[in-house]
């Protein structure tokens, strides 16, 4: 099985989960856009058990496998969107009266569904700086279940020490559960460092290519598996066919895409940081952000999210986002064409007047894969024009 831990990242991304098809000799895993399958008589399922394609999908279960494969963990599950992930996990994991803490700077669509849908239910959360663990330890209550984490975070660029949160949760009787959307498992594997439960927007850079959404859960625990799919097979946050294929395809070229995006990003933070109209530039790879070195130790490379404040506030910000030409205006990250955008009116509108409010002057970044030349050129163009 190519799912072996001793093939090298980019030969599982390939194979694992896509061995040729055994009836055609078909190379690339068939999309199976089918909602049902012929039983051998009934209650019967013929080899390979699909009955009902919410239940599963062949196709949808090549993409669970290269992903199991990939964050080195026993098992996948694919969902319709991250935020589905996401909530398939924190239903599994809480149950009313639990608590939650909860990173200060988070995707934005992660706190909505906590703060105003998770506390309905009776589920209650804090909110802390996850890079400081003194700050993590004096939050954790008795009847708290998960802590929730991203690093990098979005839209700061934070870095948390996942192993060391992984073991103040395991202490105190919760779950780590890392949001590993920004990034990859090419560039990090949190199970490796001890987190109980990763989730992605696949619809970012595993994807890779702005044409789907998508999310996946992935854990090595048979009981947490077991509770996923139960209940995700009873809701139904099931990716089609066509997307899981979509998705599987964008994974093959994880690792080449990773290493641009991470070359480019490394150039643009660098020009950043010398340029008189950016304040402050907030990117893991630059020597002065506070969360270098834990960066550096976890971490393969830096990622390919750069967000910077403008020296001149919100309206200079919101001219730089309106005036680049090959960054285009809009929200989302991870494709391989540049993206950029003002986070406190466009992706993090939610978190407004919250504990998580992003500084107004903010715009991030999502430096794709084209000639790094030309980016760093609409940049500088934007920027001086501002
Ligand atoms: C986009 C994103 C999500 C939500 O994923 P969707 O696929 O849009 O539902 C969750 N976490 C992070 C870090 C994201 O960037």
């Amino acid at each position: 099985m190519v799912a072996d831990p001793r093939y090298g990242f980019e030969t599982r991304a390939i194979h694992a989960g896509q061995e040729p098809d055994p009836r055609t000799g078909a190379v690339i895993v068939p999309i199976y856009q089918t909602s049902t399958y012929a039983q051998d008589g009934v209650g019967g399922t013929r080899e390979g058990d699909y009955e009902y394609s919410r239940t599963a999908n062949p196709t949808r279960t090549a993409l669970e496998e290269a992903l199991a494969a990939l964050e080195g963990g026993r098992h996948a599950l694919a969902f319709a969107s991250g935020m589905a992930a996401s909530d398939a996990v924190l239903r599994t994991t809480l149950r009313p009266g639990d608590h939650l803490l909860l990173g200060n700077d988070v995707y934005g669509g992660t706190f909505r569904l906590i703060d105003k849908v998770l506390t309905e239910w009776g589920v209650n959360y804090s909110v802390a700086a996850l890079s400081d663990l003194d700050e993590v330890r004096a939050a954790m209550r008795p009847e708290t279940k998960l802590i929730w984490c991203e690093s990098p975070t979005n839209p700061l660029l934070g870095i948390a020490d996942i192993a060391a949160l992984a073991e103040l949760a395991h202490v105190g009787g919760a779950k780590l559960v890392v949001d590993n959307t920004f990034a990859t498992p090419y560039l990090q594997t949190p199970l490796e460092l001890g987190a109980d439960i990763v989730v992605h927007s696949t619809t970012k850079y595993l994807g890779g290519h702005s044409d789907v959404v998508g999310g996946a859960v992935i854990t090595d625990s048979d009981e947490l598996r077991e509770r996923l799919f139960f209940l995700r097979n009873s809701a139904g946050a099931v990716p089609g066919a066509f997307d899981a294929w979509l998705t599987l395809r964008g994974l093959k070229t994880l690792a080449v895409r990773m290493e641009r995006h991470c070359s480019n990003a490394e150039l643009v933070a660098e020009a950043l940081s010398v340029h008189p109209k950016v304040e402050r530039v907030y990117y893991p790879g630059l020597a002065e952000h506070p969360g270098h070195s834990m960066a550096a130790k976890q971490m393969r490379r830096f990622g390919g999210m750069v967000s910077f404040t403008h020296v001149d506030g919100e309206q200079a910000a919101l001219n730089v986002a309106a005036r680049t030409k090959l960054f285009i205006l809009a929200e989302s990250l991870g494709g391989v064409e540049s993206l950029i955008e003002h986070p406190g009116r466009m992706t993090h509108a939610s978190v407004a007047g919250s504990l998580l409010q992003v500084p107004p002057e903010l715009v991030r970044l999502s430096v794709g894969i084209e000639d790094a030349h030309d980016l760093l050129a609409d940049l500088r163009y934007a920027l001086d024009a501002s």
